[in-house]
């Protein structure tokens, strides 16, 4: 059987409509991202395969409707390439995000025209050590593929630990944002893994801070620890 990574991603994530498809189809040229052999685009079929969409509704305090793509189990080697800065992935990352997002329902609640993509940003002491923050690339890629606005909204607090290493009681209050933009009517948080919610929650409060009635949605590349 031929394999086509668009195939296999289609199969392994029934979210991921034609678009996402034509885009990793263009992406052409490299190795897989995540095994390095041989592929016609970022992913090669075998491991696109393996990736399957989240289990279960996410259910955030402060965010009317959250997305996620992938679920985290079956996606680590994806997120693990996506974060050692493979382009080709976060632009189909990217488009498949969107055609989730243009797919889904209902969609005027979160998502307008007037809509702004930010990020949950990551530590300052984690964005060096991986030489970027994994979120905003991902948030400005969407933005790139939907159309809409990118803006930061979001800065970590003085002194606010990164999420990683903290205890799942810890995580699940998120660290502490401060919203230094204009939300405006309708806002998507954009982050790579979301695990209890706490980092969308905790942005959610920082932009209802700001503006109460703001609709706050959330988007994640993989979702994990979820059921
Ligand atoms: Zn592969």
């Amino acid at each position: 059987m031929a394999w086509s990574t668009s195939d296999a991603i289609g199969s392994a994530s029934r979210l991921w409509d034609s678009a996402a498809r034509g885009t990793l189809g263009l992406l052409g040229g490299g190795g897989c991202g995540v095994c390095r052999v041989r592929a016609p685009s970022g992913l090669c079929g075998p491991c696109a395969a393996t990736l399957e969409p989240p289990t279960g509704e996410l259910s955030i305090p402060g965010v009317a409707h959250a997305w996620a793509l992938l679920n985290y189990a079956h996606a680590r080697d994806l997120v693990l390439a996506l974060k050692a800065g493979d382009r080709r992935l976060v632009d189909a990352v990217a488009a498949a995000m969107a055609a989730e997002l243009r797919s889904a329902d209902p969609i005027t609640d979160v998502l307008c025209p007037a809509t702004i993509i930010t990020w949950a940003p990551t530590s300052a002491a984690r964005a060096r050590e991986r030489g970027g923050d994994q979120a905003e690339v991902l948030a400005r890629a969407l933005a790139t593929h939907t159309g809409l606005r990118c803006r930061r909204l979001l800065r970590r607090a003085a002194g606010s630990p990164p999420q990683h290493g903290r205890s799942a009681a810890q995580r699940r209050n998120g660290p502490a944002f401060r919203c230094v933009g204009q939300p405006g009517p309708s806002v998507l948080v954009v982050d790579d893994v979301m695990t209890t919610g706490g980092t969308i929650a905790a942005a959610a409060r920082a932009l209802h801070a700001r503006t109460p009635d703001c609709v706050v949605g959330a988007m994640a590349m993989a979702q994990s620890g979820w059921s």
